[in-house]
């Protein structure tokens, strides 16, 4: 796409610090590096989120995300960890709609990521439970 960043990133418009790229995705350093080595990898197509990947290309994605979060974690023995995660849509904090995935080395639990959910699991009763999961079943493969 042609106004896309993350597009320019891919045609090498845009200088980037890559860590991988064959023909289906590149990875590059995210240039927020929220904990030191965080990465991102896209796929070379140009899809916005989640909701539009086939299942060929996720598994063509997916499948390459666990060698480079192996080489990111080996690039420096401090790290202790890695938060993996997609952002879809601006409420979930999607800026660059271009679908990534952002691989963040974790350092300490004290370290400059943090991820919050509630737990709210004491207000929702069987039934409503139900409700949810029999909504979302009826929609599989839509
Ligand atoms: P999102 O908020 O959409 O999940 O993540 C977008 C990420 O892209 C942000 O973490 C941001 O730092 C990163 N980013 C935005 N523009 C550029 C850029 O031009 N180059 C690189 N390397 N990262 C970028
Ligand atoms: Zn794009």
């Amino acid at each position: 796409m042609k106004d896309c960043i993350f597009c320019k990133i891919v045609r090498n418009e845009i200088p980037s610090y890559t860590v991988y790229e064959d023909d289906i995705v590149k990875a590059f350093l995210d240039i927020s590096q929220g904990t030191p080595g965080h990465t991102l990898v896209i796929p070379k197509k140009h899809i916005a989120n989640i909701f539009e990947y086939d299942e060929e290309l996720a598994s063509e994605v997916f499948a390459r995300i666990p060698k480079i979060a192996r080489a990111v974690k080996a690039s420096n023995p401090d790290i202790k960890g890695m938060n993996i995660l997609n952002n879809n849509g601006q409420v979930a904090y999607q800026s660059v709609f271009h679908s990534h995935f952002h691989l963040v080395p974790r350092y300490t639990s004290n370290d400059d990521f943090k991820m919050i959910f509630k737990d709210n699991s004491n207000k929702y009763s069987p039934d409503q439970l139900k409700a949810i999961q029999e909504s979302i079943e009826q929609h599989m493969g839509d």
